[in-house]
């Protein structure tokens, strides 16, 4: 039986990043997929938002979609636009670029590392005993693999068979998504009914139509036809402006639900496979994104033996919260989205409120991912909050934080005296550097706060100890995040 350390089933965003970061850390992947390739039917979730485009930095990719992106500083919310220009990132904004073009940009980045993948073929079941997991292919030949992970979308086969539940809300309405040609010129951007929102948008060549139009009734769970679309139209617009020639039709819906468990055993999920919401606000992407970002460098952890396997539950732990957070703001954001007469009074007032610094500044840290906070436990304002970009100067000259990240390693960043820090039983594992830093530590949302000493970070760029001119408690976090000390 072929074996790999980790099976991923999916080779979505989700999977692929997950596959990237195991690769990084030098675990054998490999990625199940039931496209024959990676190109995706239809344009899909529109971008990512700030903080995902950070995590790309920080492995140096960031440039590969900016070019094909467009950025926006300002998102709707309720009857305004929440501005993030002033965000303290390099990033102070939307970046909207299809989920098309975004999987092409990651596939070809993982095609460049050890990553195997099986296209075309289909995860079917598993059975997992003490020490790995048995994984069942559409194609007949089975994989032993010691840990899988379900990336394998909303309708995750992994969730199901590993009986985890999926607990949340079921749908309330329902929106067709296609592309087409239309033979009348539509009025494009967005429209608010009592049925919640409808945006016309004309895709790049200047011909296609990307088409959002919520249903007046739930639409079944079939697929959606031309019909069903003509019809939504005319029940908006008065017309369907004479739409032909789908390239694609698609139907979503604001059920939104999380899996109860984000692990079972040797059996872990991640991306939509374990959560579903409604996509207002653009958040489905980059929450997968995130989610493999914060598990990667933990199972290559325990795979290569530094970490034992219940360090697995730190990211049920601290992914859990922070998506249940995204979860009851796309709500929210949906709730705002259907305007009659009443509801557009609250809209007003919801709105009036967003205009206002300190709501405005919260509001941009939810949306941009900025203000994610994982509880590591009383102290400085950085613990457990992702480490700036800040632009450092090194033996090596200037260097950012994020450019010392990409090789998904943790990282101790004296920014006090030279020489000052010695973590030899760690070497194999912490890269440490002297730096130097002059300017503000400004965060997200809570403003400037005091300079640390020293930070050390973690592969997936949050603090995990903060220096303030001694090494206190450094030795229980080296040993708590990166293994214990190998001896001399
Ligand atoms: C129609 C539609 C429109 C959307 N529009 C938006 C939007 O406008 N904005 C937004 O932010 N988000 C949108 N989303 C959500 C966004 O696409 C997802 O949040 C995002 O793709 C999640 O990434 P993922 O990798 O977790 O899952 P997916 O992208 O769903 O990837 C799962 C992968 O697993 C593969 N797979 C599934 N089952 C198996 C199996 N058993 N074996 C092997 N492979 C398997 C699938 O082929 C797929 O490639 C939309 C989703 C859909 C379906």
């Amino acid at each position: 039986m072929t074996e790999h350390a980790v099976v991923i089933a999916g080779g979505g965003p989700a999977g692929m990043m997950l596959a990237a970061e195991l690769a990084l850390a030098k675990v054998g992947v490999a990625v199940v997929e039931r496209r024959p390739d990676h190109v995706l039917v239809g344009s899909r979730a529109g971008g990512f938002n700030s903080r995902t485009i950070e995590v790309f930095d920080q492995r140096g990719i960031a440039d590969r979609f900016l070019p094909e992106g467009q950025v926006h500083q300002a998102m709707p919310f309720g009857a305004t636009v929440l501005d993030m220009s002033d965000l303290p990132t390099r990033h102070p904004y939307f970046l909207g670029i299809f989920q098309n073009q975004i999987e092409r940009i990651m596939a070809a980045w993982i095609a460049e590392l050890p990553v195997r993948i099986y296209y075309g073929c289909e995860v079917t079941g598993f059975a997992q005993d003490d020490t790995g997991v048995d994984v069942r292919l559409s194609d007949g030949a089975p994989l032993r693999a010691r840990y899988l992970v379900g990336c394998d979308g909303g309708r995750s086969l992994i969730r199901k068979a590993a009986g985890i539940e999926f607990p949340g809300w079921d749908a309330t309405r329902s929106n067709l998504i296609a592309e087409v040609e239309m033979s009348e010129e539509p009025e494009f951007g967005l429209r608010h009914d009592a049925a919640g929102v409808h945006g016309l948008h004309l895709m790049e060549d200047g011909r296609t139509v990307r088409v959002v139009v919520t249903e007046q009734q739930i639409g079944p769970s079939s697929e959606p036809t031309l019909r069903d679309l003509s019809e939504a139209l005319i029940a908006v617009y008065g017309t369907d402006f004479g739409i032909h020639d789908a390239t694609w039709i698609s139907r979503f819906t604001d059920m939104t639900r999380q899996a109860a468990a984000y692990r079972d055993r040797r059996v872990l999920l991640a991306g939509d496979a374990a959560h579903v919401h409604y996509p207002a606000g653009g958040q489905g992407l980059s929450l997968g994104v995130q989610d493999a970002v914060n598990l990667g460098w933990k199972l290559a952890q325990v795979v290569n033996g530094i970490s034992p396997e219940r360090f697995l539950d730190t990211y049920h732990a601290e992914r859990h919260p922070v998506v249940a957070r995204v979860l009851q703001h796309t709500m929210a954001l949906g709730a705002l989205q259907r305007q009659d007469e009443r509801m557009k009074a609250l809209v007003d007032l919801v709105s009036e409120l967003a205009g206002m610094d300190e709501p405005r500044k919260r509001l941009a840290g939810i949306r941009s991912g900025l203000d994610i906070h994982h509880d590591l436990g009383e102290g400085h304002p950085l613990l457990g909050r992702r480490a700036p970009d800040l632009d450092l100067i090194t033996a090596a000259g200037p260097l950012r934080i994020f450019q010392l990240l990409h090789d998904a390693r943790p990282l101790l960043l004296n920014l006090g005296q030279p020489g000052d820090f010695e973590i030899t039983p760690w070497a194999d594992r912490v890269r440490l550097i002297d730096a130097s830093y002059e300017g503000e530590w400004e965060l997200p949302v809570l403003g400037v706060v005091s300079a640390p000493t020293a930070v050390l970070i973690r592969p997936d760029g949050y603090v995990a100890w903060v220096g303030d001119g001694t090494h206190l408690g450094l030795p229980d976090a080296l040993a708590t995040w990166f293994g214990p000390p190998t001896a001399a």
